[in-house]
């Protein structure tokens, strides 16, 4: 493979190479060299996630050799000081980790398939969903919020044997993610093999050189707390495809309300306060996390919620209307619920996701029944969150408060939208 020398850098290319990936390469390099953010735009077609994947790995390399697990093909030593992690035994690097985050899984694909052409064999993993990755026979069928609690319950009590034995897996094939490989690879080995595909990157993205993770892994605040182990702070972001970015980060900062969820959630309250009240006589707890009185408040609150929304008045039902962010705090504290009072309800609306789980546990096999209506609460938390995040208003300026009559069923429905512009 041809070798230019870029910016002091030897860059391995696997064609030659036109004279604007040579400048493209340039670039990037100097953005590394200098620890600056870089804004890359080249035509389509001119192969620019070829020329970022050589140049970021060509200039990664000139701190040391990639790391390896397994049994040491082809990687030269091991980086002075580093750790053991966990599961994979692989020791973590010292070295700046590379995120290449893309918009889609198909695009990661593409972007894998390039590394696959090019003579570096950075050790990697890739992130994916429990969507594509999930092989339990009930949790699989599940999607999105119900999902994740669907998981995480079977994972607390130790009940998905997919799981369980994740951590001995990685143990004997810490070799994995020494070549490349996508999330289907995964998903074969967690189909033929038995562990949890979606765990088995989560272990192998704590120790690698390069990780590759769909947008939202780094904007979503909720993904982003998930990927523990992950060294922030000597990390080079590359987000392919950046002109995504901006509705993505808008959508994630933002939320929808609709009249029918709040009823779901009334419903889920008045749950509680009935395993509360059970709770109690046969264990005879006084435990505050099951005081029932908590959730008779929560769903008094709900139903102020689900009446005030109601009674908006829309004029334009085509239009809605629109009014500042800042709006939402007025329209909220009119229910009592403020910056001060949130916080007691984020914690009920917490506790009452775990009443809920528990108080499901037998109704399945696998205890994942009817956990979609678990996670309708859970919105309402992480509207919550994104409101009366850092305790201030501040970030309400970036908001606009939208409110819209529903075309499926009737009702308003409240948004809340994050803006690009104050
Ligand atoms: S741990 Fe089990 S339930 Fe969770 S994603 Fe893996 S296979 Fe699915």
């Amino acid at each position: 493979m041809p070798v230019y020398r870029i910016r002091g850098v030897d860059v391995d290319f696997p064609f030659d190479a036109y004279d604007c990936q040579i400048t493209y390469m340039d670039r990037v390099l100097q953005s590394l060299q200098q620890g600056n953010n870089a804004l890359l735009e080249s035509p389509t077609g001119t192969g620019k996630t070829l020329c970022l994947l050589c140049s970021t790995l060509a200039w990664r390399r000139t701190f040391g050799e990639f790391l390896r697990g397994g049994g040491g093909g082809g990687g030269g030593s091991q980086p002075s000081g580093s750790q053991q992690s966990g599961a994979s035994a692989t020791p973590l690097s010292p070295y700046p980790v590379i995120i290449y985050a893309s918009r889609t899984h198909s695009q990661l694909r593409q972007v894998i398939k390039e590394l696959k052409a090019t003579s570096y064999r950075p050790k990697m993993a890739v992130l994916g969903s429990r969507e594509q990755m999930c092989i339990h026979e009930e949790v699989s069928k599940l999607r999105g919020k119900a999902q994740n609690n669907g998981c995480h319950f079977l994972c607390k009590k130790r009940r998905c044997r997919h799981n369980n034995i994740v951590t001995e897996y990685m143990k004997s094939n810490n070799e994995l993610g020494n070549e490349p490989f996508d999330i289907e690879d995964l998903v074969n080995i967690g189909r033929t093999k038995g562990p949890c595909p979606y765990y088995i990157s989560r272990e192998l993205s704590k120790s690698v050189d390069i990780l590759f993770a769909p947008y939202n892994y780094l904007i979503d605040p909720g993904n982003r707390r998930s990927l523990t182990g992950i060294p922030w702070d000597n990390a080079v972001l590359i987000f392919d495809e950046a002109h995504n970015l901006e509705s993505i980060c808008a959508d994630a900062a933002s939320f929808d309300l609709h009249p029918n969820s709040v009823t779901s959630c009334i419903a889920k309250a008045q749950e509680c306060i009935q395993l509360c009240s059970f709770k109690r006589s046969i264990e005879n707890s006084a435990d505050k996390q099951f005081d029932p009185e908590n959730y008779a408040i929560l769903k008094a609150l709900l139903m102020a919620l689900e009446k005030k929304i109601s009674e908006l008045v829309i004029a334009s039902k085509e239009l809605g209307y629109t009014k500042p962010g800042t709006y939402i705090y007025e329209f909220l504290s009119e229910l009592n619920i403020t910056s001060e009072t949130s916080k007691k309800l984020i914690e009920t609306i917490g506790s009452a996701s775990l009443l809920l789980e528990e108080g499901n546990s037998g109704e399945t096999k696998a205890g994942v029944k009817a956990k979609s209506t678990v996670s309708r609460l859970e919105t309402i938390r992480d509207m919550l969150d994104i409101i009366f995040r850092g305790g201030g208003q501040n970030h309400a300026k970036y908001y606009r408060f939208h409110v819209n009559e529903s075309r499926q069923t009737s009702g308003d429905s409240l948004q809340v939208f994050g803006s690009a512009q104050a």
